[in-house]
């Protein structure tokens, strides 16, 4: 009887982990494999389903942001636990198993500094962030883009529902946490009558998750009709060009301002226009601008509150995954995602992100 080595399919060696390693603005990105980590205790391995380049990706590649290099961009991805180092636990303490759905915070923290104690782990004095760290021996798989990401000990892991579509479900990591813990730290509530300038993937974010809180009004500010009709459908009550922001606000008033464009014109008028008592949340501005003139005795007798947002605390990714899923608008928010493109076909990813037509555009590592 003879024997034949026939592979089962089901034994077959899977592939090795790929990554679009990016070099820098001159060299661009390079699609290459690489070996699989050895986890330590407290890791994990992560088969990225679908990653979305975000904003600050493209900051990076435009080369508005130093990073070190060789690295691994993305970090608004969402995946399958592959492999497990050790006893590793989601935020609500349950462990996490091969196969499981998962997100991750942007950053480490430790848990125990000053300020990860003091509740602000985004600034955890030894932090490290996905998409923004260079490739070293231990840690290669390092960010989003790749079929694969190393998940390091320190990092926040929160489940994610199988139903949630993976082109919702990826923006979660940034774009809706961040909009969490800036609704957080202005203690936004029912009630509220809410500006939200600048209607991108954060801004329709916003607008949803202001409505989701209970917010009467929410009053929707861009330059871009397009974004504007947009943002009608995510729910807002008024939506305005800038020229016209001051009179929706003199109408329906400002309690809380979400300030998520970053252009300096846009951040004078959310100080100039904040209601009696209300919040400022200063979210979009991440890299240096002109500088903003204020009156300091009209904030002294208008009792106001500015607060600057980055980031967020896992605490707000857990929230981020829960809106996703219970927001009436959840079919809008897979339809900013048009169709994904393929891991090898990152540099056209990357020029279709950086047309802007899309808030977001989708690689799939499947
Ligand atoms: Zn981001
Ligand atoms: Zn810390």
């Amino acid at each position: 009887m003879t024997q034949t080595n026939t592979a089962n399919p089901a034994l077959r060696t899977p592939p090795p982990p790929t990554a679009a390693i990016w070099s820098g603005p001159t060299k661009g990105f390079s699609v290459e494999q690489q070996p699989l980590p050895r986890l330590l205790p407290g890791e994990v391995l992560v088969r990225v389903e679908l990653a979305t380049v975000c904003g600050s990706d493209l900051h990076t590649i435009a080369g508005d942001r130093p990073t070190p290099l060789p690295t691994v961009l993305g970090h608004e991805a969402v995946g399958l636990v592959e492999a497990v180092g050790g006893q590793v636990t989601t935020a609500d303490g349950r462990p996490v198993v091969p196969g499981q759905r998962i997100t991750w915070t942007i950053g480490t923290s430790c848990g125990t500094c000053r300020r990860c104690t003091r509740g602000v782990p985004q600034k955890c004095e030894s932090v490290r962030k996905y998409g923004h760290e260079a490739i070293t021996d231990h840690w290669r798989l390092n960010g989003g883009l790749a079929t694969h990401c190393h998940l390091v000990a320190g990092t926040g892991l929160v489940t994610v529902p199988a139903a949630l579509p993976a082109e919702v479900a990826a923006p979660a990591n940034c774009a809706t946490a961040t909009v969490v813990c800036a609704a957080r730290r202005t203690e936004l509530t029912a009630g509220d009558t809410v500006v939200v300038i600048g209607c991108g993937m954060l801004g329709l974010t916003a607008i949803a998750y202001a409505r989701d809180l209970g917010a009467e009004h929410v009053i929707a500010c861009d330059v871009d009709a397009s974004r504007r009709e947009l943002a009608l459908g995510f729910g807002a009550t008024v939506v305005c060009s800038p020229g016209a922001l001051e009179t929706a606000v003199r109408e329906f008033g400002s309690d809380v301002v979400l300030e998520l464009s970053g252009n300096h014109k846009a951040v004078q008028s959310a100080l100039d226009l904040v209601g009696l008592d209300g919040r400022v949340a200063l979210v979009g501005s991440v890299s240096p601008g002109p500088t903003v003139a204020f009156e300091p005795n009209t904030f002294v007798r208008n009792l106001t509150h500015v607060v600057g947002s980055h980031n967020y605390a896992v605490e707000d990714l857990a929230e981020a995954v829960n809106f996703l899923v219970r927001t009436p608008v959840q079919d809008r928010f897979a339809q900013l995602v048009p169709d994904s493109f393929p891991l090898s076909d990152i540099d056209a990813a990357v020029a279709a992100a950086r047309t802007g037509a899309a808030p977001r555009i989708a690689v799939r590592m499947g």
